[in-house]
């Protein structure tokens, strides 16, 4: 929700020159009625058919208060920890629209999650499913379990988000899925519910989503025939969204009426796990130049936000368009933008044109509401920075900046 007026940059009807005079560089920034729009979007494009639960993947920004919005929406949640299992308990959700992923769950997830009455749990692994039966007899109770399947599908996205292939950690290949599927219907403590894929992130391409669910659907007739009956597909997450300027991502009713297409031949309980769709262009990091320095071959700009504060820059290569948050038109330059922290990797962008920049001014880094502070850390003791909620003319600290103390808190410094 960006708006431009008399040069300066607003995130509805705040400025930024205003938020970071009042809460501080760096800061994130949300914008809610773009998290608002993008959920009721999504709502949209899949009332087409009625059995569909969205679950935000919360690892995408587990703030509480986004959680909340969602939560007042309607919203489910796909969680992967048991901090995130406490953050969407602390909202209210309703355990019934919580899924469960992740390949590395303990004991005590497992059985904090089977307590809490979560919808179900997407098993990565023969031995998880080992452990779930085990906890849940101890429990005296049945969990629910979806098997998530290893579909072998390339969604030509980044190496790194790329999570269907043969060759990932994720899931169960789906050839050996049946067998899973056997051992799994055999279990006194379990009870199969579903088939679960996530093949991505940041993917443009629907066909990809389609290959994936059309071999969920035919293992979904599999397992029907050898009577195990499947109440949920989940098709995970990964849509992707506009990074750059010339960026055409898919909107969500295109990628719907596909999905749909075929989930109305299979006719169960329709799980979607979007994260970064959801809350990426939601989200704003504003920084400071703190100095300009001019090397033979390179104008830098060094600003104080770094790879610590957003790290997909250095991470991912990933791009994010930065402009000023009051624009002019003069002597346009060409910089690296660069962070504070130690390493020749602390680019925030690189070959960035930008117009009189003096230094103290503020910039915008974009598409930051994904994947941003959620990955963000102390290293070279740097606190974590804050995040604002923008609503309307208002500005709503959601996060507090993190103090020194609080980063030295749980350090204990020995007898010599
Ligand atoms: C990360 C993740 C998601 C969300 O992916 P996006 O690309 O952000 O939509 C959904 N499901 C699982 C299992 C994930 O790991």
């Amino acid at each position: 929700m960006l708006n431009v007026i008399d040069n300066k940059l607003f995130v509805e009807d705040v400025s930024f020159e205003y938020l970071a005079g009042v809460h501080g560089t760096p800061c994130y920034i949300y914008s809610k009625a773009a998290l608002v729009n993008e959920f009721l979007d999504y709502q949209d494009a899949f009332k087409g058919y009625s059995k569909t639960t969205i679950c935000y993947s919360v690892k995408a920004n587990s703030n509480l208060s986004i959680l909340k919005i969602f939560n007042s929406l309607g919203s489910g949640f796909d969680i992967v920890s048991e901090g995130e299992l406490d953050r969407i308990i602390k909202i209210g959700a309703d355990p019934k629209k919580v899924v469960f992923s992740g390949v590395a769950k303990s004991d005590s997830e497992i059985a904090k999650a089977i307590e809490f009455g979560i919808c179900f749990f997407n098993v990565e692994s023969f031995d998880e499913l080992l452990a779930i039966n085990r906890i849940s007899e101890d429990l005296g109770t049945k969990a629910r379990v979806s098997i998530r399947v290893n579909p072998d599908i390339d969604p030509k996205t980044h190496p790194y988000i790329s999570t269907g292939l043969k060759t990932s950690k994720f899931g169960i290949a789906i050839e050996d899925s049946l067998d899973a599927y056997i051992e799994a219907s055999k279990m006194n403590n379990i009870q199969v519910v579903g088939i679960d894929a996530h093949i991505g992130s940041q993917i443009f391409d629907l066909q990809p989503f389609e290959d994936s669910l059309a071999r969920l659907e035919n293992l979904f007739y599999k397992l029907r025939d050898m009577g195990i009956n499947i109440q949920f597909i989940d098709i995970g997450g990964g849509l992707g969204i506009k990074y750059k300027d010339d960026d055409i991502p898919p909107t969500k009713a295109d990628f719907a009426s596909k999905i749909i297409k075929i989930m109305k031949n299979i006719n169960c309980n329709l799980v979607l796990e979007p994260g970064r769709s959801l809350v990426g262009n939601a989200g704003y990091l504003i920084t400071k130049v703190v100095y300009e320095k001019k090397s033979n071959k390179k104008n830098f700009l060094i600003v104080d936000a770094g790879m610590n504060d957003i790290l997909r820059p250095s991470l991912y290569s990933a791009y994010h368009k930065i402009s000023k948050s009051i624009s002019s038109s003069k002597n346009k330059k060409v910089y690296d933008i660069v962070g504070p922290i130690c390493e020749t990797g602390d680019v925030l962008s690189y070959d960035v044109a930008l117009n009189d920049i003096k230094l103290g001014e503020n910039l915008v880094i974009h598409s930051a509401g994904a994947y941003g502070s959620v990955m963000s850390s102390n290293y070279n003791s740097r606190p974590k920075v804050p995040e604002v909620l923008v609503s309307g003319k208002t500005s709503y600290t959601i996060k507090k900046k993190e103090t020194i103390d609080q980063l030295l808190q749980n350090e204990v410094i020995i007898d010599d």
